[in-house]
């Protein structure tokens, strides 16, 4: 089997080493950058199949190398998972909104990190949407688009229409952070933000009839949920 290539683009040179070691000793085969215009040149030479791109960075900041990626039809569907410090928040809104994969908060653990590679790269490139009308079944949730029906532990439980569509768009894309706006427009539709801007609201209705697997919606603080992709 032939381990996915890895794009490390991070300024500190501790942390690079260790990103490096650490997935390197997954089997992964790591590729390594300390600024941004060589990581950008480095993506569009290699092409990885995963790049784990750190927001600040001396030169051109990971919001930028992620626009001009994104912007690039050769390597524009690679999956990016952004690295932020914690007071960064906003930026990674930002970086989501700028087709980012996935992000994880500094300090990390490096298992969290091996962890939402390995995740990332299961989902590939782009959203697995396989058929959206076909049952989905993620841990003790059943999702039946064709016949709007919701069964919980073997349950049938009864959803909202908007309920019933934000629960289906996040499951059918597990270890996915969609901030709310982005829910709103992608599940309720452009006259929705008008109307009902609060998706939290929403999302607080599906947890309580979740129940004891609530936590299958995770929040990501400053940023938006995601289904856990544990499940
Ligand atoms: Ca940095």
């Amino acid at each position: 089997m032939t381990k996915a290539r890895i794009l490390v683009v991070e300024d500190e040179p501790d942390l690079r080493e260790v990103l490096k070691y650490n997935l390197t000793r997954e089997g992964y085969r790591v590729l390594t950058a300390a600024d941004g215009a060589t990581g950008l040149r480095l993506a569009r030479e290699e092409k990885p199949d995963l790049i784990l791109l750190d927001l600040m960075l001396p030169d051109l900041d990971g919001l930028e190398v992620c626009r001009r990626l994104r912007g690039d039809q050769s390597i524009g569907g690679t999956p990016i998972i952004m690295v932020t410090a914690k007071d960064e928040e906003a930026d990674v809104v930002l970086g989501l909104g700028l087709g980012a994969d996935d992000y994880i908060p500094k300090p990390y653990r490096m298992k969290e990190v091996v962890a939402r590679v390995g995740a990332v790269l299961r989902r590939g490139s782009h959203d697995a949407d396989d058929d959206p009308r076909q049952p989905l079944r993620r841990g003790p949730v059943r999702i039946d688009p064709a016949r709007h029906d919701v069964e919980i532990d073997g349950v049938s439980v009864a959803f909202t229409a908007t309920e019933f569509r934000l629960l289906h768009f996040l499951a059918s894309r597990p270890g996915r952070v969609y901030e709310r706006d982005t829910l709103l427009r992608r599940v309720l539709g452009d006259d929705a933000i008008r109307v009902d801007r609060n998706i939290d609201v929403h999302v607080r209705s599906i947890r309580k009839k979740l129940g004891p697997h609530r936590d299958i919606i995770e929040t990501i603080r400053g940023v938006g949920y995601r289904f856990s992709d544990r499940a």
